[in-house]
């Protein structure tokens, strides 16, 4: 198995340099040469094997053998072992052929714990095989930086630099990243905002010469590791109602469009869906593109569901070269045109894509309407973000007999704005988070100069 991208015009990769190399030399985004296939006969008899096993067996082909079997699945057993729940993601009966998949039993309360878990033990393994180190920088605006800490804090091999916006991020997600007191995590407090944090981190991974030498990693939703930790729970939730005898379908609250990539994957690998819904926030450039062909850039509306805020959703590339077969260059035509002026998908390439997935775009007057309506309907406080799914969901369904699950991508405590102002007096934190304003926290606090941050990250790193 050997790692291609989507622009055509990069060298074909192993596993191990696609994990460690994030983006593409051409630009493009890294995926898989061939899609391995689960057959009808072992996606059976996945049912009632634990999540960690699952994951094993959907995972192991495109690891290709780079990481033997037993390395591999104390890996995958380890990064699981950290979620507080037994089944890991656990399946919610909503109501009658509506499910909520939790994705929020990790360390940070959000889905990409499921991914960064993995992604930084499988990095400390490459690394130390090769007796080298790593730094890994990043910008988040909240929820990204402190899965990304998590899943880093044990690594021996690497060090991470996570820039957030100073004051400009709530209590709750600073403590998150800053409470973490390893001496392999740097949190630094940008004077500036997530634009300029951002800036640097790019302007840094485009002249890497401040570390002399040592590889900068990332670990953004474009590193290849993330979507394949992604495709073993679309996997494991089907398997559990009853796949491959019978279809399901996903609703997916969306940004990056990292997640709901991976659950294309898995229907590419054999995995009966129906349908995958995508639901966007006021930000809907994956609805627009779908219902109107308009695929283009507007201004990004801060909504209360953060995370789903961004004006282009660097993974739709992955499906785009699905949808045009594969097609390198039509795939950098189309996104250059896109960076330049609004532009639209071409025909066959579009209806392709209408085969697979719907979509709907929710306001956020309706996102509190949705937590209102959905607790007094299921006693389920729901996150913002998930309250988008449910919508949609509800909206975009092709029928009523496919079982459809939503993914809840995030605990409500942590995103308590949007659950107060829908009129509830706030959801606690999980036991092992509710000393979590009382803890000690350590960060810096650095101007939005690119030369301050770079000193500091060469002269910390270990
Ligand atoms: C990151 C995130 C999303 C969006 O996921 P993508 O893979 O970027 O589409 C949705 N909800 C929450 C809570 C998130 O943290």
């Amino acid at each position: 198995m050997r790692y291609i991208s989507t622009r055509g015009q990069a060298p074909a990769l192993s596993f191990e340099e696609v994990v460690l190399t994030g983006m593409a030399s051409d630009g493009g985004l890294y995926v898989p040469e061939e899609v391995p296939q689960l057959s009808h006969d072992e996606l059976a008899s996945m049912a009632g094997l634990s999540y960690a096993e699952i994951a094993f067996r959907v995972m192991k082909p495109y690891v290709n053998g780079e990481i033997d079997d037993a390395t591999f699945r104390g890996i995958v057993e380890e990064a699981y072992a950290t979620f507080s729940h037994d089944a890991v993601v656990p399946l919610n009966q909503l109501d009658a052929n509506h499910f909520l998949l939790e994705l929020f039993h990790g360390p940070t309360l959000a889905f990409k714990d499921v991914a960064l878990q993995l992604l930084g033990r499988i990095l400390d393994h490459f690394l130390q095989k090769r007796g080298e180190r790593a730094v890994i920088m990043g910008a988040t605006s909240g929820d990204t930086g402190s899965a990304a800490i998590e899943g880093c804090r044990h690594c021996d091999n690497l060090d991470i630099f996570i820039l957030h916006p100073h004051q400009r991020v709530s209590e709750v997600q600073r403590r998150q990243m800053t409470t973490v007191l390893a001496d392999n995590v740097f949190n630094v407090a940008i004077e500036g905002n997530f634009d300029d944090a951002q800036a640097m981190v790019k302007a840094s991974f485009a002249d890497q010469g401040f570390l002399d030498g040592t590889r900068l990693v990332a670990v953004n939703s474009i590193n290849w590791a993330r979507i394949m930790a992604q495709i073993v729970y679309y996997v494991a939730s089907a398997v559990a109602l009853g796949a491959p005898h019978r279809a399901v379908s996903f609703c997916v609250p969306s940004a990056n469009f990292g997640n709901v990539f991976a659950g294309y994957m898995a229907k590419r690998m054999g995995l009966p869906v129906k349908q995958f819904i995508i639901a966007t926030n006021a930000n809907d450039i994956l609805h627009r593109t779908l219902a109107d062909n308009d695929f283009s850039k507007q201004e990004l509306v801060a909504t209360l569901a953060p995370s789903m805020d961004i004006v282009v959703s660097s993974n739709f590339e992955r499906l785009l070269f699905e949808a045009y077969e594969r097609d390198g260059a039509a795939v950098r035509a189309l996104l250059e045109r896109f960076q330049a002026e609004p532009s639209a998908l071409a025909e066959a390439p579009l209806a392709r894509l209408r085969e697979s997935f719907a979509s709907h775009s929710v306001s956020d007057a309706t996102i509190l309407e949705v937590i209102r309506e959905a607790h007094h309907r299921t006693q389920e406080v729901l996150d913002p973000h998930t309250a988008t799914g449910y919508r949609a969901a509800e909206q975009a369904r092709a029928d009523a007999q496919t079982p459809v699950i939503t993914l809840a991508t995030a605990h409500p405590a942590k995103f308590a704005e949007a659950v107060v102002k829908a009129g509830f007096p706030g959801v606690p934190l999980p036991p092992h988070m509710d000393d979590l304003l009382e803890r000690e926290e350590r960060y810096s606090v650095l101007p939005a100069e690119l030369s301050a941050v770079q000193q500091f990250v060469a002269e910390n790193r270990r």
